[in-house]
């Protein structure tokens, strides 16, 4: 519990790769609080992750879309672990290997001590079948997630705020998504606010 009051301010290019894990069962002892990475195959994942720790090239792009199915975990300043789910949906993966995918985050989420979900919507397609999945599971498993829109810099402004609202709309109105280009460097400096503002929370118990 100590661990709200002693997160002082991330200094986010202090980030490692630490290992990467097939399975949630390997997950390693940290006291570290977490926050999880979730998107589609090809949303901008590693993108957005390389721009949020300001480091080129640190999350590498799978080549090979669909085909990572580890759970990659990064040490950020020591203060925090982030952890990169897999991305899923791929269009060409089996029915059978999508939901063996989609439980084994879940499996992840469900038993770790984890602060926040950031979900990864490409500002064009807004959320689709899958994503809405995941969401709905995070809202009732009680598991605080937000919204973040990527490649932002595909719209104009006006269209932007169009689809921003739209997205909201169709995961119930209650968050807005907050849009970034990890292109342009748009909205990473608030994105890393909100998250150090979401690990200083008081847990709600
Ligand atoms: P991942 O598969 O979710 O890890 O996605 P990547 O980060 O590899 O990005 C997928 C594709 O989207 C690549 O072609 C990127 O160049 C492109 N992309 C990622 N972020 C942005 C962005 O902010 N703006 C634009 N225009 N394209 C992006």
């Amino acid at each position: 519990m100590s661990v709200y009051l002693k997160l002082t301010r991330i200094h986010w290019p202090n980030t490692q790769f630490v290992q990467s894990v097939a399975n949630p069962e390997e997950f390693p002892e940290s006291n570290l609080p977490q926050i999880a990475v979730a998107g589609h195959s090809n949303v901008g994942k590693s993108s957005l992750m390389n721009a949020l720790f300001g480091r080129k090239g640190l999350v590498k792009t799978s080549k090979n879309p669909g085909c990572t199915r580890l759970l990659n975990l990064f040490d950020v300043d020591q203060q925090l672990l982030v952890v990169d789910l897999p991305g899923y949906g791929y269009a060409r993966a089996p029915k059978k290997e999508q939901n063996r995918w989609i439980s084994m985050i879940e499996g992840y989420l469900v038993n770790a001590d984890i602060k926040l979900v950031l979900v990864l919507l490409d500002i064009r397609h807004g959320p689709k079948d899958s994503d809405m999945k995941l969401i709905e599971w995070l809202n009732e498993s009680g598991i605080r997630w937000l919204p973040v829109a990527t490649k932002a810099d595909k719209l104009s402004g006006n269209q932007r705020s169009g689809r921003l609202k739209e997205m909201s709309e169709a995961m119930g109105g209650l968050l807005s998504p907050l849009p970034t280009s990890s292109f342009k460097g748009a909205g990473i400096d608030r994105l890393r606010a909100v998250i150090q503002e979401e690990l200083s929370r008081e847990p709600d118990f």
